[in-house]
């Protein structure tokens, strides 16, 4: 072939010829990358349960103005409102200049991430230990979880309406938990077992404490380690089944690699679409056309079922509290309405070619994913988007500069997975799944793209700020 032949301009305008986001990043846009996700490392690093997460961010919203909705209130442009629902998912909203029926801009994560829970009665003791038994949340490579130090949060809920919250192991002098692994030296058997077989979820027991009490009797130990939870939050063992205690990984958010341009950290999937949601809203300049919401919910890696959940209602009450001030139909809201299903979805891993399409697999350094359908199968479960909400985004991130780039989940039968994308479509929403590409997904250790952070974060304030009608 002849030089010619590569520099023939239609080559430019003809073929779609996806570059690194770093080669187009305009001046100072790295910097402001850099310290975005230094932002975000915080984040991640106070929020490790839904619950905290929540919290978080209705402490950075009421800093920036937002101020707690009730019903009956009246709204004006600008206004600034969030809902907190039962503590475990919160909704955002940016009153718009236009009526209610010209439709929301919204964008949607979840702030879940998978776990090991405990089990309503989860203290035991054996072989000189006390341990928690455990089920694990979300769909999780079991084996990630062994011989890593975890962290124990979430809460106790007590009867007589106190709910007491846990955290124990986030701070340096304070102890972690940890579930064993096998010695190699006796893993004959182990080694060749299946995973599903070799790491059964019964067997994820953590060590709670060794240290056996100077009474008389048998479960010294536990009843050792019941005694500091006592003495700590005032809690006896049949409190247990009123609670929520998770345990996560004990490690902070870290910069990945020498020029630290990846980060690397617990539960990207989802509070990085989460946090880049989030701030897109509280850095609304001005009052926007259209009513800006960010959801931040429960439950997605799980079904989204629940009261917290996606398919719960809790989001339709505050929607339809807002537009009853309005007197505007909620049906009438949502039919205008448009949103981006704020998830991340896989980077390309060059330890694992063999389960993407490359032409179709979205690339660290590439900026946000769009992804126009996930499911498994022939799509089985999607909720793919029409041609025209791909098309009217586009045009969006395009006007706004932001890079992006498109993609799908892996090859075609080789897995797959869904979001809460098909529960915004159910109830008569436009919704495009986005997010940023992640490396060892539902790992205790994820990692991400400083850009395609950055990049999410510009699309989610280009949908808020979408002045069509
Ligand atoms: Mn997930
Ligand atoms: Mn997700």
């Amino acid at each position: 072939m002849s030089s010619e032949t590569n520099t023939d301009p239609r080559r430019e305008t003809l073929l779609y010829q996806p570059k690194t986001g770093f080669d187009t990043l305009a001046e100072g846009q790295w910097d402001q990358a850099l310290s975005f996700a230094d932002a975000y490392k915080s984040f991640l690093d106070t929020g490790k349960t839904e619950r905290e997460a929540v919290s978080e961010a209705v402490r950075l919203a009421e800093a920036r103005g937002f101020a707690p909705c009730r019903r009956g209130m009246a709204v004006r442009p600008g206004d600034k409102v969030y809902r907190v629902n039962r503590g475990k998912a919160v909704t955002l909203a940016v009153i718009g200049r236009r009526p209610l029926a010209g439709g929301l801009r919204l964008a949607a994560a979840h702030i879940d991430v998978p776990r090991i829970d405990l089990k309503p009665m989860p203290l035991y003791e054996d072989g000189e230990l006390a341990l928690f038994k455990t089920h694990y949340y979300g769909g999780l490579k079991k084996y990630h979880w062994l011989a890593l130090p975890l962290e124990l949060r979430g809460v106790f809920a007590k009867p007589d309406g106190t709910v007491i919250p846990v955290s124990i192991g986030g701070k340096p002098d304070e102890p972690v938990f940890a579930i064993t692994d096998l010695l190699p030296h006796l893993a004959q058997d182990q080694y060749k077992k299946n995973l599903a077989e070799a790491f059964p979820g019964e067997g994820l027991n953590a060590i709670a404490g060794h240290r056996p009490d100077a009474a008389e009797g048998s479960d010294r130990i536990k009843l050792s380690v019941m005694g500091i939870l006592h003495q700590k939050y005032g809690v006896t063992e049949a409190g247990f089944p009123s609670a929520e205690l998770s345990l996560v990984p004990a490690l902070p958010a870290r910069d990945v690699g020498l020029d630290a341009a990846l980060l690397g950290g617990y539960g990207h999937d989802d509070r990085v679409c989460s946090f880049a949601a989030l701030r897109a809203l509280l850095d609304l300049d001005g009052i926007p056309e259209h009513t800006a919401v960010c959801m931040l919910t429960d439950k997605e890696e799980i079904g989204s079922e629940g009261v917290t959940g996606m398919r719960g209602s809790a989001f339709d009450t505050f929607m339809h509290d807002l537009c009853e001030g309005q007197s505007v139909p909620l049906r009438a809201c949502f039919e205008n309405s448009l949103c981006l299903s704020a998830d991340v979805c896989n980077a390309f891993d060059p330890n694992f070619p063999e389960v993407s399409d490359k032409r179709n697999n979205c690339r660290l350094g590439f900026g946000a994913g769009l992804i126009k359908y996930t499911g498994s199968r022939g799509k089985g479960g999607s909720s793919d988007a029409p041609a025209e909400t791909v098309a009217r985004v586009r045009g969006l991130l395009d006007r706004a500069g932001v890079r992006y780039q498109f993609g799908e989940l892996g090859k075609v039968d080789q897995g797959g997975g869904g979001t809460v994308a098909a529960y915004l479509a159910r109830r008569d929403i436009d919704v495009l799944d986005a997010g940023v590409p992640v490396l060892s997904m539902h790992s205790p250790f994820e990692i991400v793209s400083k850009l395609d952070v950055w990049m999410t974060y510009l699309a989610c304030g280009a949908v808020y700020g979408d002045h069509a009608e």
